[in-house]
């Protein structure tokens, strides 16, 4: 079963759930963890283990000037949609999206198109000391070269690392972007993570929208549920509209910023909101066949 976790707005505790749900799963399941931010991973800081991969993927070109052929006739500079090529016929990489057009229309047959960086797939072995035992899993993540943009693709291949478990964790990326529809697609469940703020509804209603669009079940966790009296009752009249079942509330509590800052998983340390970390884990298991 493929679960994604996902907010549309950063900052609510996503990888915060994400990080206590992914230790409860391996005590219990055979389970991996995808951390599927690939602009800024943070999972691998929480989770310390065995290397077991780091390959270099190019999944985009950019394009390249033979000046030995090239008669400086300009054609490149004024067709170019992305203004990639400056008057001097040099190529920004940031700008150059690789369509290869200006290979089309150079007459001298001098630019090609050539593989670039876009960015690194890892693989781990965890082997993380919880509730008196030592669970094991993989977690599995990527870093974007800076720069890039294919950060979709990126998730993609990613995704294909991934081998077959009882549980397979996505966290997804911030946004509503491409990372996130590359995150969430094929997914069986989206756990959407939520905090009563205007901004935070705001981006959770297009987060389910996108859920919607691809036919994924929703359910919902509400982080720092008491800051706001009025917006956690908004949040949930937007869940009954919805009909997506609120899975369990997060109270704010100082201690999810001291196991922020020890770079460990709420779960495994002795906060009072574990106890809610496990009760919206056995909610998350009646959705497991
Ligand atoms: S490949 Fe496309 S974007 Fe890049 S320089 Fe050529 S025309 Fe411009
Ligand atoms: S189109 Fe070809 S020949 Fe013309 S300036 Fe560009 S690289 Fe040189």
């Amino acid at each position: 079963m493929n679960l994604a976790i996902a907010s549309g707005k950063g900052g609510v505790g996503k990888s915060t759930v994400a990080a206590s749900l992914a230790l409860l799963f391996a005590r219990d399941y055979s389970f991996q963890l995808i951390d599927a931010d690939v602009d800024c991973p943070d999972l691998h800081l929480i989770f310390p283990g065995k290397d077991l991969l780091n390959k270099p993927v190019h999944l985009s070109k950019v394009a390249e000037i033979d000046f030995s052929k090239c008669t400086r006739c300009m054609a490149c500079v004024e067709e170019c949609p992305f203004d990639a090529i400056d008057q001097k016929l040099r190529i920004d990489p940031v700008y150059c999206e690789g369509c290869g057009l200006c290979v089309h229309v150079c007459p001298e047959k001098a630019i090609s198109l050539k593989e670039r960086l876009t960015g690194v797939l890892k693989e781990r072995q965890v082997n993380y000391d919880f509730d008196s035992h030592t669970v094991s899993f993989n977690l599995i993540y990527g870093e974007l070269e800076p720069g890039q943009s294919s950060s979709g693709r990126l998730v993609d291949e990613l995704k294909k690392l991934g081998e077959e478990n009882e549980i397979t964790l996505i966290d997804s990326a911030a946004g509503v972007g491409c990372p996130v529809i590359s995150s969430i697609q094929g997914s069986d469940l989206a756990l959407l993570v939520t905090e009563p703020t205007p901004a935070a509804l705001d981006d959770l209603k297009r987060m389910s929208d996108l859920a919607n669009h691809f036919g994924i079940p929703q359910v919902l966790i509400i982080n720092k549920a008491d800051i706001s009296r009025e917006w956690n009752q908004r949040i949930k009249e937007f869940a009954v509209e919805r009909s997506i079942e609120i899975v369990g509330e997060i109270p704010f509590h100082d201690s999810a910023f001291k196991a922020l800052s020890q770079g460990k998983p709420l779960v495994a340390t002795n906060s009072p909101l574990k106890r809610d970390i496990i009760k919206i884990y056995k909610k998350v298991t009646s959705f497991i066949g």
